[in-house]
């Protein structure tokens, strides 16, 4: 890759309940203002690996056991979540995690924790708006009575109340239809290209996802097993003969 990279993951290794070894040694490198694809069928460790990125694994009793995470070349595998969001790194989890009982607006709005000023919380929300105006026409909905798109696109705009510099975004396709996916799809581009927000999107719509992104990672039972430009990606034999036809 030819960009610095904002986040160099080396040789990790991620272990869930002290005994369950799921990552046997990933490396991958985000560069800045990329959209690195981490490609791979159920199972393969999308999730855990981005976890491991952004902290989230002690939730689940998983911890890093070996290699290193670097952002911006800092090591950041002692950094809590919290810690990570000031930075610039947040995540968008697989299944979308709206809060159900409050409306779209009030889902945006905590998002933006970490913001002081009320004038910039406004100027960001504007900003989600014009990104996705299907969320300001529902801004008074309760999430619950919104679509999957919708609550998919909540989901990403409060990741982007933080301001964010990097987006690690779990299977933004999942239960949506091939036009939504498309739409929200449109959106990561569009932002990466006129925010300037990098992106590591996990992802098993490997057509789709090798379309949007720059590069992309292969991952089979917790190793990367092929990594190369998304366009030679999608052409390359192996991958159309075992990954196209998934997601
Ligand atoms: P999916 O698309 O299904 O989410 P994935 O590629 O994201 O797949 P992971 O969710 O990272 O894969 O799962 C990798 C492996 O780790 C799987 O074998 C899974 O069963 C296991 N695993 C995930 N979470 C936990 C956990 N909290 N405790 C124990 N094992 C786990």
């Amino acid at each position: 890759m030819q960009a610095k990279a904002l986040l160099d993951v080396s040789g990790i290794e991620v272990i869930y309940n002290h005994v369950i070894l799921v990552l046997k040694g990933v490396s991958l490198q985000v560069p800045e203002g990329g959209i690195v694809a981490l490609l791979g069928g159920n199972g393969a460790g999308k999730t855990t690996t981005l976890r491991a990125v952004s902290n989230l694994l002690k939730g689940e009793r998983g911890a890093v056991t070996k290699g290193s995470i670097e952002l911006r070349g800092e090591r950041i595998e002692n950094l809590t979540p919290a810690d990570l969001v000031e930075r610039g790194v947040v995540q968008v989890m697989e299944g979308r995690h709206c809060f159900a009982h409050l409306t779209i607006e009030e889902n945006l709005l905590t998002g933006a924790y970490t913001r002081k000023s009320k004038g910039e919380v406004a100027a960001n929300l504007e900003k989600v708006y014009t990104y996705f105006p299907r969320l300001k026409t529902r801004r008074t909905s309760q999430a619950a009575y919104t679509s999957g798109g919708e609550q998919q696109m909540c989901a990403i705009g409060r990741a982007l109340m933080a301001n964010p510099s990097m987006v690690l975004l779990d299977e933004p396709s999942m239960g949506l239809a091939p036009q939504i996916v498309q739409e929200v799809f449109d959106i990561v581009k569009d932002l990466n290209a006129r925010e300037k927000v990098t992106f590591l999107l996990a992802e098993q719509n490997t057509s789709m996802a090798l379309k949007y992104s720059d590069y992309g990672y292969i991952m089979e039972s917790g190793r990367v097993v092929m990594d190369g430009q998304a366009a030679e990606l999608a052409t390359n034999e192996d991958v159309k003969e075992f990954y196209l036809g998934m997601g």
